[in-house]
C-alpha cells in the first residue's frame, strides 16, 4: 500500500550522538533521499540497487573526497518512515559529519526538525501515537524496568488494550446511532443492560490503568526511598555507601545533615531515589527544626522508608519509641541496625532478626549487599511493578484516560436517567474521542507538535 501522507521534503539529520565516535550515521528520508546521496556518491548507482542493501563508496564535494562511507538503502514503504531512507555511515568525526550535512543541504535536503523521522513514521502508519512516544521513552530508558515498560509500549501492548476498549464502544455507538435512524419506530438495537455492563468493565480497566500511573512515575523517576533516623545514626554514611561517592556530608557532630540530600542509584535494574533527611530529634536549633519538619514532609512522599538506628547505643524499646514518634506513613519500611562493628554480642542479641530488620555497618559496608537485596525484595513484593500488567508512564495518556473515565460516568448516569439515544451517543463519542487521542486516531497539529518537539533531532 502506498502511504497517503508522503512528504514532499527530503529531511536530513545526524542520527548518532554528537561528538567523536568510531562511526557516525547521517540519515535522510523523503522522495529525493536516494538521488541527493547519489549526486555526491562515487560507487554503485544507488537508484538501481535493491532495498535493504549496503554499498561502499566515497562522498565527494566536487573533486574533494570528504569520506569513505557505507550507504544503507531502504526503499519506501519498507523503511522506518515508510519513505525512501538512506543512512550514510561515515567516520565519527564532528568535522566530517558537519561537512556531509552541509553538502546534503546544498543538494536540496532540509534539516529535520526534532522527532520528524518518527513523526513521519506515525503519519505514514508505521505505528500509532502511543508507540511513537514509546520510541522516545526507549531511548531515555536507563534501567531494566523502564526499558521493559517502554519496549512493551513500543511493541503495541498498551495500544492493543486501548484499541480493544475503543472497538467495543464503537459497536455500541453505532447501534445507538442506528436507532436514531429508526426513531419513528421506537426500537432499541443497543441492549442497554449490555451497555451498562460494558461501561462498568471499561471503568474497572481504566481505573487499573490510572492507578498504574503512580507506579509508572516511580519507575520513571526512581522509587522514592527516604533514609530517616536520629542524628549520628549513620544516614549520610549509608547514603554515601549506597551511592559510592562522597555526596552527603558526614560528620561527628549530631545534626550536621541539615538539608535534604537526594540521589539516585540503580540497584538490580531498579532505580531508587534515595532521600537523606536531617536528623530527627527535638531541638531548639532553628535550622535543625526546619530540617525535622522537612523530614516529615519527605516521609509523606516516600514509597519506602529506611529507618536507621545505632545498634551500639539504642535499645529495642528506644527504636520503638522513635518509630512511634515518627508517625510513619502507610508505606513499607526496613529497620536498619547500623554500626554493627561497634555493637556487643549482647546488644545484637537484644534485637530479634525480624523480617524487615537488616543489621549492617555503613562505615565498613558490611551487610550492604544484604540491604540491597532487601530493597529489591520490597519492590518485587509489589506485584504491580513486576507483573505483566500494563503500566501507564505518560502524563498525556493519563490525562486522556481520566477524561475518558469522566465521560464514561456520564454515559452511566445517562443510562440511569433514561437519556435519549442521541445524547447517549454523544457521550459515547466523547469517550471514543479521548481514547482515540492516546493512540492517535484523533490528532491535532498542536498535539503532534507538542509530542514530537520533545524528541531529539535525528530520531
Ligand atoms: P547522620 O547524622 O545520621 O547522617 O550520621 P553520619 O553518617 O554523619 O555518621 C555519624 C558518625 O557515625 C560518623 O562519624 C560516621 O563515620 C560514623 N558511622 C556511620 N556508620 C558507621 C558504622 O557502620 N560504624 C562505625 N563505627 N561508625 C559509623
Amino acid at each position: 500500500m502506498i502511504p497517503s501522507i508522503l512528504s514532499k521534503d527530503t529531511i536530513v539529520a545526524l542520527a548518532t550522538a554528537a561528538g567523536h565516535g568510531a562511526i557516525a550515521i547521517i540519515r535522510l528520508s523523503g522522495p529525493e533521499a536516494i538521488s541527493i546521496v547519489q549526486g555526491v556518491f562515487k560507487g554503485k548507482n544507488l537508484q538501481k540497487q535493491a532495498s535493504h542493501t549496503l554499498h561502499f563508496g566515497t562522498i565527494r564535494d566536487g573533486e574533494k573526497i570528504l569520506d569513505e562511507v557505507v550507504i544503507s538503502l531502504f526503499k519506501g514503504p519498507s523503511s522506518y518512515t515508510k519513505e525512501d531512507v538512506v543512512e550514510v555511515s561515515c567516520h565519527g568525526s564532528p568535522y566530517i559529519t558537519e561537512q556531509l550535512l552541509k553538502l546534503f543541504l546544498r543538494q536540496g535536503a532540509r534539516l529535520a526538525e526534532p522527532g520528524e523521522f518518527t513523526k513521519r513514521a506515525f503519519l505514514n502508519g508505521q505505528f500509532d501515537l502511543a508507540q511513537a512516544e514509546a520510541v522516545a521513552d526507549l531511548i531515555a530508558s536507563d534501567s531494566a524496568l523502564t526499558h521493559q515498560v517502554a519496549m512493551k509500549q513500543m511493541r503495541g501492548g498498551f495500544s492493543q488494550e486501548i484499541k480493544a476498549l475503543r472497538a467495543q464502544l464503537i459497536h455500541f455507538a453505532s447501534m445507538i446511532e442506528l436507532e436514531l435512524d429508526f426513531s419513528e419506530e421506537d426500537v432499541e438495537f443497543a441492549d442497554r443492560d449490555a451497555l451498562r455492563r460494558l461501561i462498568t468493565t471499561l471503568q474497572r480497566l481504566i481505573a487499573d490503568l490510572l492507578q498504574s500511573f503512580e507506579m509508572g512515575n516511580v519507575l520513571k523517576n526512581g522509587v522514592p526511598t527516604v533514609i530517616a533516623g536520629k542524628p549520628n545514626a549513620g544516614k549520610s554514611t549509608l547514603l554515601n555507601a549506597l551511592l559510592n561517592e562522597e555526596k552527603a556530608i558526614v560528620s561527628d557532630i549530631p545534626g550536621t545533615t541539615r538539608d535534604v540530600i537526594e540521589d539516585e542509584a540503580n540497584i538490580g535494574g531498579i532505580r531508587f531515589r534515595f532521600i537523606d533527611t536531617a536528623g530527627l530529634r527535638d531541638t531548639l536549633d532553628k535550622v535543625e527544626a526546619i530540617g525535622v519538619a522537612r523530614t516529615k514532609e519527605q516521609l509523606r512522599k516516600a514509597a519506602l522508608v529506611l529507618y536507621l538506628f545505632d545498634l551500639s547505643t539504642t535499645s529495642p524499646a528506644q527504636v520503638q519509641e522513635e518509630l512511634d514518634a515518627l508517625e510513619l506513613p502507610q508505606v513499607p519500611y526496613l529497620l536498619l541496625g547500623n554500626k554493627k562493628d561497634l555493637a556487643s554480642p549482647a546488644q545484637l542479641a537484644a534485637f530479634s532478626d525480624g523480617e524487615n530488620m537488616v543489621f549492617l555497618s555503613a562505615g565498613t559496608k558490611e551487610g550492604l549487599e544484604e540491604l540491597k537485596q532487601a530493597l529489591l525484595d520490597q519492590v518485587h513484593a509489589n506485584e504491580a511493578m513486576t507483573g505483566d500488567r500494563t503500566i501507564v508512564t505518560n502524563l498525556r495518556h493519563f490525562q486522556s484516560l481520566k477524561k475518558t473515565d469522566d465521560a464514561l460516568l456520564e454515559v452511566l448516569q445517562g443510562l440511569a436517567s433514561g437519556l435519549t439515544g442521541d445524547w447517549l451517543a454523544a457521550d459515547i463519542r466523547r469517550c471514543l474521542f479521548y481514547l482515540g487521542e492516546i493512540t492517535g486516531e484523533i490528532t491535532t497539529d498542536d498535539l503532534l507538535d507538542n509530542i514530537f518537539t520533545k524528541f531529539c533531532i535525528g530520531k
